[in-house]
């Protein structure tokens, strides 16, 4: 049996008992993938930045109160919500966005831009994450599919023009309690047709598509990938489990990072080159990202 190499955190050792990974099987899955040709995908959720205190859907933080009524987060993130209530759905991703905006980014997302500045093109992240922090640590935007969109940005609701635009400074500061006023109203309203602006962000009750959210190309990714590493997601949306189910079905090395088992887990396990990490982004991914760097890898 091959010893644990040094490089692999203790913690993978005392937590082999609670997680059923042991440190020689995330080596043998990381030599798997040094053999691997394909690049090195990373597919991220909420999780990665919860450490940055950033709630995630999932945590008991996420529900929302408009008038005596609270919402989750899934009957609030929807096309159908935006169009009955959008001053209120507004004020939600406008103090949403604040949350994010004060943020900073966790040793997480800077191993994955390390990991990019390594790599270069052989480099791949797929985010569900609308904070925009995988981009302000470092991650470049050719390089980053961002599949649910960014609170930094708005769109005409009417569809009147194609393209995003950043969203007005003035509204960068929320309150959890702030209703718009009729400045900020004035802001969120397309200065072309009059329509509401909306979140560039993908609602529950929408398609992905490959323009806005990259959908083909992480498909592709995930055919073609020597490794996925997925980060503290729970499976609850559509295109990270094709995603992660094209990987397990190609027999493709798969490290899943996650304090909490997800159907996801249940993937890594049954795939012969898979392994879950119990545990923090913190902890893991910048163990795993320093060896992912550290090997050499076959061209793709
Ligand atoms: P989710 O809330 O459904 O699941 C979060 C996952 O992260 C859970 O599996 C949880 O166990 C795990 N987790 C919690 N703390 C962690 C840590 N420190 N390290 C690693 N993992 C940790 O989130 P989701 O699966 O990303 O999907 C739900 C939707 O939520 C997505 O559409 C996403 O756009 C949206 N969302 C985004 C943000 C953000 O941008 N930061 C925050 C909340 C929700």
């Amino acid at each position: 049996m091959m010893a644990p190499p040094s490089s692999v955190p203790d913690s993978a050792q005392t937590r082999a008992g609670e997680s059923n990974l042991d440190a020689t099987r995330l080596q043998e899955i990381l030599e798997i993938a040094r053999h691997t040709p394909g690049p090195r995908v990373v597919l991220t959720g909420a999780g990665i930045s919860a450490e940055s205190g950033i709630p995630t859907f999932r945590g008991a933080e996420g529900y929302w109160q408009v008038g005596s009524r609270n919402y989750q987060p899934s009957e609030l993130a929807t096309l159908r919500a935006f169009t009955e209530m959008p001053a209120e759905i507004w004020a939600w991703y406008l103090y949403r966005r604040a949350v994010c905006r004060a943020a900073l980014p966790n040793d997480g997302h800077r191993a994955l831009a390390e990991l990019e500045a390594t790599l270069g093109d052989r480099f791949l992240l797929i985010t569900q994450n609308v904070d925009g922090l995988h981009l302000r640590a470092g991650n470049s935007q050719d390089r980053t599919y961002q599949i649910h969109g960014n609170l930094d940005f708005t769109r005409c609701s009417a569809g009147c023009h194609i393209g995003v635009d950043p969203l007005p400074d003035e509204l960068s500061a929320w309150r959890k309690d702030q209703a718009l006023d009729a400045a900020s109203r004035e802001l969120l309203h397309c200065p072309h047709c009059g329509a509401w602006l909306r979140p560039h962000v993908l609602w529950f009750d929408e398609c992905y598509d490959e323009v806005r959210y990259r959908f083909e190309s992480s498909l592709s990714a995930a055919e073609s990938c020597g490794i996925l590493l997925i980060v503290g997601t729970s499976g609850a949306t559509n295109l990270p489990m094709q995603v992660a189910a094209r990987v397990a079905e190609r027999g493709a090395p798969l490290i899943v990072v996650d304090p909490e088992p997800s159907p996801f887990t249940d993937m890594a396990e049954a795939s012969p080159a898979g392994c879950f990490a119990q545990g923090l982004a913190g902890e893991w991914v910048p163990q795993i990202c320093a060896e992912l760097a550290n090997k050499p890898v076959n061209p793709s």
